[in-house]
């Protein structure tokens, strides 16, 4: 359980002025200037040894993914800020862009120093027009105050940041894509490699990290690797926020240690079930695009990259989506592969046309109108778009399809009306 000493983001809830005046009193830009005037190998060896992950979905060792930036100056290198949350369940990076925009710059700023970066963009989903202001507002007040510049907060770096709005497609928070967008084209994945570390933003080195993962960093480089990487458990180390969801009594955000129990973390935080644990019937634990658990396994199952991976699901964003036993999860699972079919961008055969057929194959089962073939074909097709893509969306709507399949076959075969099942021999043929 995270101590309350060790809370990164303590204005999480919105209870607290954002602005920059509140958000030095809760120690934002504290010794900045000392931190940015670090060279590039101890910032990059700090956020190292703390044992980061990125937050934004995959889990990347975040200090790594920094180290991929070619130390020589001369070309320019770029840090985009990926604000595009559009994973269904998840709404943590909107909380910190509204209530802790301070943390983010912060971050931002380190991160640049880390690459040798002058320039910054904050991507933000279109949608998030009121986070985007604040967002804006929080940078002006950063330049009043001497933070960011040519003189980026008396530090002797040249710093500055843009903010750029996407327009709500969700396959713009793959970094490739959301580099296209950003550059002014269709924001559709690019084919890696090359990695963006290489040759991402106008063809330079490009660090794209995800809002909380940057959010986190100042604390790391305050506090030191040692303090982040007491949390939690070996290889999930930290913090994270949880966006708790769906049937529960009290959905919320909340930063809680890596590695705490599925269970204690909804009941603790959300309330518990709607109806009590035992009326639990699956969770999704990271986002709408990870294989959903059942009842059974969410007991015991703790929320960290590593134990949901043993468990055949992944900690994702962080979202965990509860259904109780009033959901129809065959229908559930056809309304999110109806989102996937629209959000597909359209440039690779399996994903295009699969996630489609995924979809209406999916939406005739639950509407009673499919046939035990139907199953078949459902999971055939899953296992044909899944590794066949450009980017990680073949395997967003697979993952899900395969999870409802594993766990769930025979809710889903309960749906395959009578009159589908296929005539055998055996079968009377009973016409009156
Ligand atoms: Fe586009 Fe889907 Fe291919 Fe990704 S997998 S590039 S979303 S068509």
């Amino acid at each position: 359980m995270l101590k309350t000493k060790d809370r990164i983001f303590t204005n999480l809830q919105g209870r607290e002025d954002w602005r920059l005046q509140a958000a030095k009193e809760r120690g934002c830009y504290h010794n900045v200037t000392e931190i940015l005037q670090k060279d590039r190998a101890e910032i990059i060896g700090e956020v190292t040894q703390s044992g980061l992950r990125g937050r934004g979905g995959a889990g990347f060792a975040t200090g790594k993914k920094w180290s991929f930036i070619p130390s020589s100056q001369d070309t320019p290198c770029y840090v985009v800020v990926n604000a595009d949350e559009g994973e269904p369940g998840t709404c943590k990076d909107r909380d910190i862009l509204r209530y802790e925009p301070h943390r983010l710059l912060e971050g931002t700023m380190i991160a640049c120093a880390a690459i040798g970066a002058r320039v910054a963009y904050i991507y933000i989903r279109g949608e998030f027009a009121h986070e985007g202001a604040i967002v804006e507002k929080a940078i002006r007040e950063a330049y009043e105050d001497g933070l960011l510049g040519d003189n980026a907060a008396q530090s002797g770096l040249a710093i500055d940041f843009f903010v750029h709005y996407g327009a709500g497609a969700y396959i713009c928070g793959e970094e490739s894509a959301l580099l296209e967008s950003l550059e002014g084209r269709k924001g559709q994945p690019r084919l890696k490699p090359p990695y963006p570390a290489e040759v991402g933003l106008y063809g330079c080195p490009t660090l794209v990290n995800n809002v909380e993962t940057l959010a986190v960093v100042p604390e790391i480089m305050r506090r030191g690797a040692a303090w982040f990487a007491s949390m939690g458990r070996e290889n999930n180390h930290g913090s994270k926020i949880f966006c708790i969801s769906g049937h529960v009594n009290n959905p919320c955000n909340v930063e809680e240690e890596m590695g705490v129990p599925l269970r204690w973390l909804i009941e603790t935080h959300a309330g518990g079930v709607r109806g009590g644990w035992h009326n639990l019937l699956a969770v999704i634990p990271g986002g709408s695009s990870v294989p959903m658990l059942p009842a059974s396994v969410c007991d015991d199952i703790t929320m960290d990259f590593d134990a949901l991976q043993q468990n055949h699901s992944a900690l994702g964003t962080g979202a965990v989506i509860v259904m109780d036993q009033s959901t129809d999860i065959v229908k559930a699972m056809a309304h999110l592969m109806a989102f996937y079919k629209h959000e597909s961008c359209g440039q690779c055969t399996p994903c295009r046309e699969g996630s489609g057929w995924v979809w209406r194959l999916l939406d005739k089962i639950a509407r009673g109108k499919g046939s035990l073939e139907d199953i078949e074909l459902l999971e055939q097709l899953t296992h044909q778009i899944e590794g066949h893509t450009i980017c990680a969306f073949g395997e967003a709507v697979s993952w899900p399809i395969q999870g409802l399949l594993r766990h769930f076959r025979d809710a889903v075969e309960k749906k395959v009306g009578p009159s589908f099942i296929p005539v055998t021999q055996e079968t009377p043929l009973c016409l009156n």
